[in-house]
């Protein structure tokens, strides 16, 4: 049964909301429906300052509860009002920059002190049709500052070229933000806790493809626990968690699951399991590979 919400009751959350919005506080602890009305009676205060490690739901969790609860239609009260900074802007560089300066030197989850250099943001082209979500930063990414620069990355190029755009026209961005010492997975809370600031680069982004490399990558995005075998080879219809774009027409986006970079590095024979993927969005975005390719 879908929770319904008071039109009164949804009416004075909205209030208590917006009234955060203009203290310059966006971010809510989801709590069920039933803890919000006391939150609208003035009983609980759900908003916390964006420096806190919880920075918002996270997206596995949002993705269990996104759904369900609708309310006064098919909208969810805290996706409707709980706006984020960047989306009082129009200009993408703007709104990714307003992003990149939330997250500030983050310090949100244990990635923080585990030997870092810097923070890896993402690097593109703030209106790319087509988005890249990798795992997280290596050395070489730690060391300049930019996903995908190793020997991955190298690899990444190629197929980038090989689909006939260049590097320049993507947008390119991990779950994590931080490497993990010795290149570990990142665990599932780091995922959770920066995957959000992800979520809202991707709706400022905007793209109409996002191909997720690599298991962690997919699993977070799609709150899935699939093998890549079953994730692989088919489109999902994807739309950010825990935000909302400032384009209120925007229906999301497809999404595609290949392998990681890394891991074909590791096991060339997959590569062309890789191509069959790249070939599939290809086709979504209209593009021809060149006659060179590999
Ligand atoms: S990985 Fe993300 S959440 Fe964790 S410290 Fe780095 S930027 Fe912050």
């Amino acid at each position: 049964m879908p929770h319904t919400l008071d039109p009164e009751l949804r009416r004075a959350v909205a209030t208590r909301i917006r009234y955060y919005n203009e203290m310059g506080i966006y971010d809510f602890y989801r709590q069920p429906v039933s803890e919000a009305a006391s939150v609208a009676s003035g009983a609980a205060v759900v908003a916390e300052p964006q420096s806190e490690s919880r920075e918002e739901m996270s997206p596995r969790k949002a993705a269990a509860v996104a759904a369900p609860p609708a309310i006064h239609g098919d909208e969810n009260v805290f996706e409707v009002f709980a706006a984020k900074p960047e989306q009082r802007v129009s200009d993408p560089v703007k709104a990714l920059k307003i992003i990149r300066e939330d997250l500030g030197d983050c310090t949100r989850c244990m990635l923080h002190k585990q030997g870092r250099k810097q923070i890896v943001f993402g690097v593109g082209n703030p209106e790319a049709e087509l988005m890249f979500v990798g795992e997280g930063p290596g050395a070489d990414e730690d060391e300049q500052g930019e996903p995908f620069v190793g020997r991955a990355g190298q690899l990444l190029n190629n197929m980038i070229k090989a689909m006939g755009i260049t590097r320049e026209q993507v947008y390119i961005a991990n779950i994590v933000k931080c490497r993990p010492p010795g290149n570990r997975t990142p665990e599932r809370e780091e995922c959770e806790t920066c995957s959000p600031f992800l979520m809202r680069q991707i709706a400022v982004i905007k793209p109409k493809v996002i191909v997720a490399l690599g298991a962690t990558a997919a699993k977070t995005l799609l709150a899935m626990n699939s093998s890549m075998a079953q994730l692989r080879g088919r489109f999902y219809d994807f739309k950010p968690t825990g935000v909302r774009s400032n384009e209120p027409d925007w229906q999301g986006c497809k999404l595609a699951v290949t392998y990681h970079p890394a891991f074909l590095l590791r096991d060339p024979r997959q590569k062309g399991e890789a191509w069959k993927d790249l070939q599939m969005v290809m086709k979504e975005l209209g593009l021809k590979a060149p006659k060179t390719n590999t």
